[in-house]
């Protein structure tokens, strides 16, 4: 009996600082793996199971082995030394209960701090890029620092706009001074695109690479931050991308028709100009990106989420680059003007069940389109 206690003392004990020794910061998963070893079990959560259940049925099968063993003795053992091995079996039982038992406060301890772990990265987004409406803050310094700067800072807090009723389009100019040029400018967008020179374009080259990212729901759509390195050069000038979102229908319109939906690709230059691409959505099926995206929504408003995995933006760019292209603005207050646009004449397809999941969340989130005003457009021949 002793050397049975001993035995199951040992195992425990092994099975302990194994579960100890795994005891590092690296990686969530390798403990509890580890933990669920016996079980060869591949799956972090079903391996958490089966360790435990692995460990009930060992408690189990041992307790019953002491008790065969007891009840096989011959009945000419003193009743004394019966009750004392008696005594001893059911103390090896106590003992391998409260190794379980600490070992399932070992087990948990290190889940409650993956947890914090992975709560703390979710909580803590890097904000190595702001958003797009805050721009144009300047990363480099010289330039068009004067209007650039009032806008950075009044914008994002605590102003509120929409997209209807009385803080609607139609008074956003109104709302704040900084949003003046909502009203006033004459060189607004999203505009209806239509007569525009059909002539050589220069292409734009789109230099997209997997990236980290990061999905905010702003208040006013999606928005996907996404990490540095990302750029579009046309004719030499080099802008990086910053973040894309989401309008719900298109902003803009092609000859008067709009599309269910539009991408706008924000891009800044080293002196905060700002040159968007805007990719338009078609139903048809389902679209790969868009569906990453969608999968990392955040179940709350200003409150990123930040997947472990990459983002190749290149693949929400149609096959065929042709383009529109014009002078406009920002299409949300401050409405800043300035920005080049670049409107892709392809339309990406997007799934019905892709084009519903935004629209609960933003049944129309688009601004109406702005007077032309004489402005050149061009597009690709
Ligand atoms: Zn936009």
């Amino acid at each position: 009996m002793r050397s049975l206690l001993a035995l199951l003392l040992s195992a425990l004990l092994a099975s302990a600082t194994a579960l100890a020794a795994s005891d590092e910061p690296t990686t969530p998963s390798k403990p509890i793996k580890q933990a669920g070893s016996k079980e060869s079990s591949a799956f972090v959560d079903e391996g958490k199971a089966s360790a435990k259940e692995g460990k009930q049925a060992k408690d189990t099968k041992e307790g019953k082995d002491s008790k065969e063993a007891k009840e096989s003795k011959p009945a000419k053992g003193a009743a004394a030394a019966r009750a004392k091995e008696a005594k001893e079996a059911q103390e090896a039982d106590e003992l391998a209960a409260k190794i379980a038992e600490k070992l399932a406060v070992i087990r948990k301890e290190k889940e409650q701090s993956a947890a914090a772990n992975a709560a703390s990265v979710r909580s803590n987004p890097k904000p190595s890029y702001k958003s797009p409406y805050a721009m144009p803050v300047k990363r480099a310094e010289g330039g068009e620092s004067s209007k650039a700067k009032p806008v950075s800072e009044t914008f994002g807090t605590t102003m509120h706009w929409s997209y209807e009723g009385e803080d609607g389009p139609l008074r956003w100019g109104k709302l704040n001074p900084t949003y003046a040029k909502c009203d006033s400018g004459d060189r607004q967008s999203p505009i209806d695109i239509r007569d525009g020179l059909r002539v050589d374009l220069n292409p734009v080259t789109y230099d997209y690479k997997p990236s980290r990212f990061s999905v905010i729901d702003n208040g006013h759509t999606i928005q996907v931050a996404v990490g540095p390195g990302n750029y579009i050069s046309l004719l030499g000038h080099i802008y990086e991308l910053v973040q894309f979102h989401f309008h719900k229908p298109s902003e803009e319109r092609i000859n008067g028709k709009s599309f269910e939906m539009v991408v706008h690709l924000v891009h800044k230059d080293g002196d905060g100009k700002v040159a968007v691409v805007a990719v338009l959505l078609e139903r048809g099926k389902a679209q790969g990106l868009i569906q990453t995206v969608w999968n990392n929504l955040p179940l709350e408003k200003n409150d990123p989420v930040q997947p472990l995995i990459t983002l190749d933006v290149s693949q929400i760019l149609p096959q065929q680059r042709e383009y529109y292209t014009y002078m406009g603005s920002l299409t949300t207050p401050p409405c800043t003007e300035g920005v080049l646009w670049i409107v892709l004449k392809q339309p990406v397809e997007i799934s019905s069940d892709q084009l519903a999941i935004f629209g609960r969340l933003y049944p129309m989130n688009a601004r109406p389109v702005q007077k032309a005003s004489g402005r050149v457009i061009k597009e690709s021949n």
